[in-house]
């Protein structure tokens, strides 16, 4: 069976289908919706992200709704509101032609009461997130009694949510006889525990292998240090000027702090994670589906599911904790056919953990050199010129002016014009690019002195955790300064300090490994301001000062250092600098070869920042 209309579905839901452009149904379709309109069975299916799961289970429930009766018929489970919008607005779109059958999305953070009139007009099919569906059934405003059909979407998202008590609470109060249809792209043994106590007997289909990625899906990783991660994701936006992407983050800072980051950059970003306010995030959403934005910088939970078809490329800034969640990440591109790119922004210490990663997804990841300036330079302009082909002139508005215009350039031949239009834009990229280093691996090692003989001295001490802090010299810290920020953070009474290194614009120092967690969690949960600079501490696996290579003599370059007696925690030296390495500090380079980063119009990504956009600051200017 290779048509809708094989597969048993009427002509108004057929008519939906050619309405949306849907010529095919995808192979989790094929499988999934005979299988629902021949049989009451509950079904497990796996199903890669992006593949058509939404139509897959909805289909067949409203070739069979009874749209005569208000009852509520089917619920939707799902983990975020956000899915939940989508998932209903999809069912909406599919069931246009259908006379009198509802659709509703019900998810908190907006008015309970809004839902409850609707509810109360008679909705056959709801989509919840689990929390405001046990809330509207408590206020006995939702009635399961008459559910034939339960289906559980992203159920490993949703116990990784933690709404296994409210899914216990839903299905008890829904009829024994019901068809449950579990959908899932990644099956842990969570999922399969849940499969276990809601199915019965269930018939398991698959579309693609358990946990693989879509094949449409290209993944490529980078090596970086730490401090480049961030110029590395730059570097791609630049080199892919039609990029259109999401960058997963682990923690909603880290996410915010990245898009502050490229916002200010001159990129156009935005960032969505769970401490925005649901019309922040709706707003952010709306903005990217329209690709008025570019980039969404984003955190697992508040991006899954996420239905946005024409991904270039998905980033991950950082690898997630638990890997199944690279395959969330990168369905989000290589949907509905289209192909994408999934990168992994990774440190020396981190490739190890792509080998799991390749074996989930059944894929080689392909290593990747970080673009240089030049690439980035040549694709911008090839964009450029492909900008200026495509160009539309609007004859009637610029005629008044181009008698002068000619006039005034008529001593310049074509060759000489083009060249002179061209640099008008190319130059801002050739002059941020200029002299830009080389960000691949051996790079991470670069900032420091790897050859002091201190540094290989203290080689031996495996005790320490060293960490990166995001202020240096030019937020007027100083080893005793940052000592001092240690102490006030209490992390426990006397804890030995080791190496301290402070550099131009961020620094390192070592703190006894046994209090690695509670470091961590003093600077994230005090959220530490040092100067007007929120700070930001991160464990770091750069090696300390001298510990790559023993021996060469060659002047220390690391910044600060630490050469005294190791400290604690406590000790009262506050204020009393110690004594330094030398200043023979090596500036940091930025990654626009020294011109710094907060420059008014830096390059950034280009179709609505940089080239053509009226928003662009530059432009405005020069206008
Ligand atoms: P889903 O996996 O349900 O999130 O669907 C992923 C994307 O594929 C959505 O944009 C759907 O609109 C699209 N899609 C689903 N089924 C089809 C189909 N049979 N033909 C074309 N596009 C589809």
């Amino acid at each position: 069976m290779s048509t809708f209309k094989e597969l048993g579905l009427n002509s108004q839901i057929l008519q939906a289908l050619t309405d949306l452009g849907y010529e095919n149904p995808t192979e989790i379709q094929k499988k999934a919706i005979p299988q629902v309109l021949s049989s009451k069975q509950d079904l497990k299916a796996f199903a890669q992200t992006g593949t058509g799961k939404t139509a897959a289970f909805s289909l067949p429930i409203l070739e069979q709704i009874d749209a005569n009766s208000g009852d509520t018929q089917a619920i939707i489970l799902s983990p975020t509101r956000e899915l939940a919008l989508q998932i209903a607005n999809n069912i909406t779109d599919f069931s246009k032609h259908l006379k009198g059958v509802k659709t509703l999305a019900v998810y908190g953070g907006a008015s309970i009461e809004d839902q409850v009139r609707k509810l109360n007009k008679g909705v056959q099919i709801i989509v919840g997130t689990p929390g405001r569906t046990v809330d509207l059934i408590n206020r006995k405003q939702l009635k399961l009694s008459n559910l034939k059909w339960l289906i559980l979407d992203e159920a490993d998202e949703m116990l990784n949510m933690g709404f296994k008590d409210e899914l216990d609470k839903i299905l008890a109060v829904t009829p024994k006889e019901k068809q449950t249809l579990l959908f899932s792209a990644t099956f842990p043994k969570e999922v399969e525990g849940i499969a276990k106590a809601y199915l019965k007997n269930p018939i398991e289909i698959s579309a693609g292998e358990k946990n693989k990625g879509t094949d449409q899906v290209s993944h490529q990783y980078y090596v970086v240090s730490e401090r480049n991660r961030y110029n590395a994701i730059k570097r791609i936006a630049d080199v892919n000027p039609d990029i259109y992407c999401i960058i997963f983050c682990r923690t909603r800072r880290e996410t915010q702090e990245v898009a502050d980051k490229l916002i200010s950059d001159g990129y156009n970003v935005d960032a969505l994670h769970g401490d925005l306010s649901q019309a922040q995030r709706d707003s952010v959403m709306e903005k990217f589906r329209s690709k008025t934005l570019q980039i969404l910088v984003a955190t697992d939970v508040a991006a899954r599911g996420l239905d946005v078809t024409d991904l270039t490329h998905v980033i991950n800034h950082k690898l997630p904790d638990q890997i199944e969640s690279y395959t969330h990440r990168s369905g989000r591109t290589g949907r509905a056919g289209k192909e994408g790119i999934s990168i992994a922004i990774v440190t020396t210490r981190e490739k190890s953990k792509l080998h799991p990663i390749e074996r989930l997804i059944g894929k080689k990841f392909i290593s990747t050199p970080i673009p240089t300036g030049k690439e980035i330079c040549q694709n911008q302009l090839l964009k450029l010129i492909d900008k200026v082909q495509d160009i539309k002139v609007n004859e009637t508005e610029i005629n008044d002016f181009l008698p002068s215009i000619y006039e005034k350039l008529k001593d310049l031949d074509r060759e000489e014009l083009i060249k002179r239009f061209v640099s008008i834009e190319f130059n801002t990229f050739l002059t941020y690019y200029e002299n830009a280093p080389d960000l691949n691996d051996s790079e991470q090692m670069r900032g420091v002195d790897r050859n002091s003989d201190r540094g290989s001295k203290r080689r031996d001490d495996e005790n320490m955790t060293r960490f990166f802090i995001n202020i240096g010299k030019k937020d007027k810290l100083n080893p005793a300064r940052l000592i001092g920020l240690i102490n006030d953070q209490r992390i426990a009474k006397n804890i030995e300090i080791g190496q301290i290194e402070i550099l131009d614009t961020f620094s390192f120092f070592e703190l006894d490994k046994t209090y690695e967690k509670e470091t961590m969690s003093a600077f994230e949960g005090n959220d530490v301001d040092f100067e007007g600079r929120n700070v930001n501490v991160e464990i770091t696996t750069k090696q300390r000062t001298g510990q790559a290579r023993s021996g060469g003599g060659s002047s220390s370059r690391g910044g600060d250092r630490d050469r005294g007696p190791r400290k604690r925690t406590g000790d009262s030296d506050r204020g009393n600098d110690r004594k330094r390495s030398g200043d023979g500090e090596r500036k940091p380079k930025t990654d626009f070869g020294g011109f710094g980063r907060k420059r008014p119009g830096a390059p950034g990504t280009i179709s609505k920042s940089t080239f053509g956009s009226d928003q662009n600051p530059k432009r405005r200017k020069r206008i």
